[in-house]
């Protein structure tokens, strides 16, 4: 589901549903619960764990059925495994050039867009408020668009904190509006503001996500008697991905390639924290490596959690800068009731097994881990649209977009 959208009882056709998510509870492999153990030794104190949130692991490949194959005889002297994926990778990419953005939206669901003139600690309150974690925003003096608020943006407040704390009275007043200010002020490169028209293929609402490392895309349109911007809605990564996985399990259940084997992913240089590190700690990593999320892992490397950007927003909520050297293992505990877990997987995994995940819960990313669940490497959902997009493609067949 789009952050900013609500899904009806009855989703669009094609679009599924996230209600079909499998409890992932019913899936843990057992090395996963010590990630969320209350004895655990590195943390400051006891993590209070409320009732559903004891399990939060769920492995791909127990989502994977036995599928028919698709393969005739004479393909498995040629390489199977590779044509095959080959034909999965062109069957997706066929399909997003001839489906649009507007085509990913369900039936109805609810757009919170924010004026430019409220102030920063409001806006906070109305994300929580309304369980999302971006939103449009609106020039209502031009009657224009005028970007993306996402967590980023929180965080760029954040460090603006750090290096300016005398300026906390002045923090408090700072609206929408002074994003751009705290960037120039922190040197931040400004976020490129993309945008793609809900009609265009979503093709091409991707390759401009890929391009600018956006993790979402506004959809915007313009009223053809006023010539007015209008705000149609926003789609995730997330979004596409599912609407992929949804509609296209005949080219998804072609990837049976192993993620070692094509590279999906990160796996040297990966920042991680552990429970007792501050969440201003982590921050600093998601700054440094202009990344989303943070591994937690123990001594040994295993994984026990992921702080990911967007638990910054609870942290300063009020405007609690302050409490941002709480530690990691406390910031995690305030985690909302639904919080869907954290997915896993193995080098062994194949991109068809991830598929499924996507189809059936809400993923953002899968931390890989080894038998011991120790930290291998990273897949987030911008290397996996990358991979289905560009793979094998030549320079010229890209010049276009
Ligand atoms: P994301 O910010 O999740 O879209 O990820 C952007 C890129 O950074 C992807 O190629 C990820 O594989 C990589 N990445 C994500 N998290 C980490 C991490 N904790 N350490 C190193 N690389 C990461």
């Amino acid at each position: 589901m789009d952050d900013s959208c609500t899904l009806p009882d009855q989703a669009a056709p094609g679009t599924g549903s996230d209600a079909a998510g499998v409890s992932p509870q019913a899936s843990q492999p057992s090395t996963a619960s010590a990630g969320n153990s209350n004895t655990d030794p590195n943390l400051n104190g006891p993590l209070t764990l409320r009732p559903g949130h004891e399990l939060p692991f769920v492995a791909p490949s127990s989502y994977l059925r036995p599928k028919p194959s698709s393969r005739t005889m004479s393909d498995k002297t040629s390489n199977p495994l590779d044509k095959d994926q080959m034909q999965g990778l062109r069957g997706i990419r066929e399909f997003l050039k001839v489906r649009t953005s507007y085509d990913v939206l369900p039936l109805s669901f609810r757009l919170v867009i924010l004026d430019n003139d409220l102030l920063i600690r409001k806006s906070l309150n109305i994300l929580i408020q309304n369980g999302i974690v971006s939103a449009p925003l609106w020039d209502s003096r031009n009657g224009t668009f005028a970007g993306l608020l996402t967590s980023t943006d929180y965080i760029n407040v954040i460090q603006y904190y750090c290096q300016f704390p005398h300026e906390i009275d002045q923090v408090d007043q700072f609206r929408l509006s002074s994003l751009r200010d705290i960037e120039r002020a922190i040197g931040v490169l400004p976020l490129e503001t993309v945008s793609v028209h809900p009609m265009r293929p979503l093709y091409e609402a991707c390759r401009r996500m890929l391009k600018t490392r956006a993790r979402r895309i506004p959809l915007i349109d313009t009223d053809d008697e006023t010539g007015r911007e209008t705000v149609v809605s926003v789609i995730t990564q997330y979004r596409i991905l599912k609407f992929i996985a949804v509609n296209n399990e005949q080219h998804t259940m072609l990837l049976k390639k192993p993620v070692r084997e094509i590279g999906l992913g990160t796996y040297i240089d990966l920042a991680t924290a552990n429970m007792n590190s501050s969440v201003l700690d982590v921050i600093y990593l998601m700054v440094k490596y202009n990344i989303s999320a943070v591994p937690i892992v123990d001594k040994d490397n295993r994984v026990m959690n992921l702080f990911e950007a967007v638990d910054v927003i609870p942290c300063i909520k009020g405007g609690a800068y302050d409490e941002l050297t709480a530690t990691v293992g406390d910031a995690l505990s305030q985690r909302a009731e639904d919080f869907g877990g954290i997915y896993t997987c193995s080098e062994e995994d194949r991109l068809d097994s991830i598929f499924e995940t996507i189809r059936k819960s809400r993923v953002h990313r899968l931390i890989v881990v080894d038998d011991d669940s120790r930290l291998k490497g990273i897949i987030s959902l911008s290397d996996i649209l990358k991979y289905v997009l560009l793979y094998g493609e030549e320079e010229d067949d890209l010049q276009e977009y």
